[in-house]
């Protein structure tokens, strides 16, 4: 059903809709909140604490006072309750004068800081005493937005879309419902938007989850039973050229790297098609495995290629490989680059020693898998940091019926038990082991008031030769959420460190641009870089030495960990600044995880711990999420749950023609087109 359908929402609010992925009716009903605000118990004025969103219930006292402030209004006021008295401060809003009166009393809920001595509340939310009585408690979903849309449009949307278009009735049996305790499907779906209470979202989550979990491990089991011990068109004998590169290496490869490659090995000359999966944390050396499957590729006559996530990693696989590979004679590789953003000319110069098979190294982004780029005999397909790539992806790549090699290599840490589970009938190989001669990091969690000592230990590092990586979690500034942003900290790094160059790097620049900022990065022109988590995909520049990222607490740990991996590649003594923007003990002891570990599994099951079976209030952690509201640590038990019943009907009846498995096969179907090149492998 359109959109349109809904009552009062037109062509223009369609159309914003679209910007976010909502089609019709049914997909706005699968538009989850991102979190969930709570309209908490108000706190005394006098004990307003600063640093979160707090709620206080307090009177007007003196005017409402309006005052210059460069070119803004400042519109200000004081309130007080008997327990102390706060300032309350917007700017640019003086409608607020005709909002609030003298005298009166109102709930305001914003977040407090310290300035100049004195507490101040910016840019509150104002309450009528009986309208913020009403909603106490509740949950209130706040959704992903796009300029022009409100949250208020997308919640009263999404509550006209249920009434419209109804859900889907519940398509397993109600044995199964019962056996795992889950939620009724409709009853979930619109639990998880509205939910009375935590009780309520916890066990709408779970069912969504279950759900989510399964229909991916159907679709995937679906998919590969086609393709599972199948003989493969790209036979391969063992060669000495990869022993060539092994020798010419400038260090030794560690025990768990000898063992994987020769597991790659194994499975390329087996005869059959293989599907690896490398997993490894972040700094294991992943890399050079993919170089030397594609020397042996290469040396057998085909083709290979690599497939990253971003230009930026593309660019540096390719650096390194021809590095690693042009001073060894034996070696017959004939490397090429392709990205988005190769000129006309480079593109089509490429696309030709593609295409005649001249090139037999490929190395790129998502570039590699479109229409275009006809390959002569490509034989291996590696992707590296796996999420970003689907089975879609796959079967672009299978030229004329004959289906590549795959390997796929990433740092996603997942339960060990449930890999199996996640990854259908991937055959896994863990790099559990690190190059030795690396020092550890050295890690410590601070906050704002260490900020100078930090900066003076910058300027030591920059001295001493080093690089440094300052990360922040916004790139511009944003008036509803208090976080350093990149471009101003960009400036401000400018003026503190004028005999360095400090240069930025984010995900709205061009890719020509990022790429620039990136190689010279690597070649050391650039010291300071100032950055989203764009880098943390992969990089590896082992000059730099000192991993800072500001507002530690607004990201995951897992993140983190793979932020930090970003340093302690080369032979110097590293350094991880956490820096919070705000310390409480709970944020104190997240972050103090990272401390204690170094090990991407044992963090991310602590993270999860931490934040406790019950906790659904987090932001999701965008651009990891292979599910839109699932997350396979937190709901292991549902991954568990859909894995074992996924297994039960696939031995009954892989292909689902039963009667009894009609609703079931054509939700399948439609997850399976609905996420184009989002199902893994
Ligand atoms: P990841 O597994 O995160 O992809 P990389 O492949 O980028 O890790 O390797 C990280 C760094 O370690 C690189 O600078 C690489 O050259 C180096 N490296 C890889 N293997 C070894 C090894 N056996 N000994 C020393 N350094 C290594
Ligand atoms: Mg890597």
């Amino acid at each position: 059903m359109k959109l349109t359908e809904i009552p009062g929402v037109g062509p223009k609010t369609e159309a914003l809709f679209m910007k976010l992925g909502i089609n019709d009716c049914e997909s706005l009903t699968r538009y989850y909140p991102l979190h969930y605000d709570i309209y908490n118990e108000p706190v005394p004025v006098g004990d307003a604490l600063t640093g979160s969103k707090i709620t206080v219930k307090g009177t007007v006292k003196g005017g409402i006072n309006v005052f210059p402030a460069g070119n803004k209004k400042i519109v200000s006021c004081e309130i007080s309750d008997g327990s102390g008295s706060l300032r309350l401060v917007w700017y640019n809003a003086l409608f607020i004068r005709s909002v609030i009166k003298k005298g009166c009393t109102y709930y305001f809920r914003g977040i407090v800081s310290v300035r100049r001595g004195a507490k101040v509340m910016d840019h509150p939310e104002i309450f009528q005493i009986d309208q913020y009585e009403k909603n106490q408690g509740a949950l209130i979903p706040i959704y992903g937005l796009t300029k022009g849309l409100s949250n208020n449009t997308v919640t009263k949307a999404v509550r006209a879309a249920f009434k419209l278009c109804g859900t889907s009735d519940e398509y397993l049996p109600e044995q199964i419902v019962r056996h795992y305790a889950l939620m009724d499907e409709k009853e979930a779906s619109e639990k998880i938007h509205f939910p009375a209470d935590r009780d309520d979202l916890f066990r709408a989550g779970k069912r969504i989850a279950f759900d989510e979990f399964f229909f991916f491990i159907l679709a995937l089991r679906m998919l590969k039973s086609e393709e599972k011990d199948v003989p493969s068109d790209f036979p391969m004998k063992v060669c000495w050229e990869t022993e060539d590169l092994i020798d010419a290496l400038p260090y030794r490869l560690t025990g768990a790297q000898e063992r994987v490659f020769r597991e790659i090995e194994a499975d390329l000359t087996s005869g059959k098609i293989m599907s690896r999966l490398i997993q490894g944390d972040v700094g294991s050396g992943k890399t050079v495995l993919a170089f030397l499957a594609l020397v042996m590729a290469a040396h057998n006559g085909y083709q290979g290629a690599l497939m990253v996530p971003t230009e930026v990693l593309a660019r540096q696989h390719y650096e390194k490989f021809v590095s690693l590979t042009e001073s060894i004679q034996e070696l017959a590789v004939r490397p090429v680059l392709l990205t988005g953003s190769l000129k006309a000319a480079e593109r089509r110069k490429a696309l030709g020693e593609i295409r005649t098979g001249e090139a037999n190294v490929v190395i790129g982004t998502h570039a590699l898998i479109q229409d275009a780029v006809g390959y002569h005999d490509l034989a291996l397909v590696i992707t590296d940091e796996q999420h970003r790539f689907g089975v879609y992806q796959r079967r672009a790549l299978t030229e004329k019926g004959r289906t590549p090699h795959m390997l796929v290599m990433s740092a996603t840490p997942i339960p060990r038990t449930l890999g199996v589970i996640y990854y259908g009938d991937l055959d896994i190989s863990l790099v559990d082991e690190r190059p030795a001669a690396r020092l550890p990091i050295k890690n410590c969690v601070v906050d704002e008031s260490w900020r100078a000592n930090a900066m003076r230990f910058l300027e030591k590092e920059l001295l001493a030769g080093h690089q440094v990586y300052v990360v922040c979690p916004m790139i511009e500034e944003n008036e509803e959420i208090h976080a350093e942003n990149v471009i101003d900290r960009t400036k401000e790094l400018k003026k503190i460190f004028p005999d360095f160059s400090v240069a930025m790097l984010h995900g709205r620049m061009k890719p020509e641009e990022k790429n620039r900022i990136m190689t010279s990065f690597a070649a050391g022109e650039i010291r300071i870089l100032v950055s989203t988590t764009v880098i943390e995909v992969g990089v590896d520049v082992p000059n730099a030495t000192v991993m800072m990222i500001e507002n530690a607490e607004r990201f995951g740990l897992a993140t983190l960990h793979q932020l930090r991996g970003r340093v302690g590649r080369g032979d110097a003594q590293s350094y991880c600044i956490f820096m919070a923007g705000q310390m409480t003990e709970e944020i104190g002891e997240r972050l103090l995880v990272l401390n204690r570990s170094n090990d991407g599994f044992r963090i991310a099951e602590k993270d999860f711990e931490l934040r406790g079976p019950g906790d659904l209030l987090g932001i999701r952690q965008s651009g990891e999420a292979y599910f839109k509201a699932a997350d396979p640590v937190r709901d292991r038990d549902m991954l568990k749950a859909a894995g074992e019943l996924a297994a039960v009907i696939m031995q009954d009846d892989p292909m689902l023609t039963g009667e009894e498995y009609a609703v079931l096969r054509e939700k399948i179907r439609k997850y399976i087109s609905d996420s184009q090149g989002q199902v893994i492998l």
